[in-house]
């Protein structure tokens, strides 16, 4: 699922994981709070500053 850029910095973190709710709402949930205090489970959006955050990888290009 594409996450919306408005969201700020999880939008693309590898960290982030889309939750979708019974109603259809979605939210974001970051995976490092599993592990680390410091990160909230449901990130305030939109997250401007993030000691957290990683960049997804890039998916690798067709060889020509
Ligand atoms: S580490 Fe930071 S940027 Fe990444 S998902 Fe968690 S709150 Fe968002």
């Amino acid at each position: 699922m594409q996450i919306s850029p408005r969201v700020g910095l999880c939008a693309a973190c590898q960290h982030v994981k889309v939750i979708q709710s019974a109603k259809g709402s979605f939210f974001l949930l970051c995976e490092r709070a599993k592990t680390d205090p410091r990160f909230s489970k449901y990130p305030v959006l939109p997250v401007l500053h993030c000691p957290g955050f990683e960049p997804q990888p890039e998916e690798p290009r067709p060889q020509q």
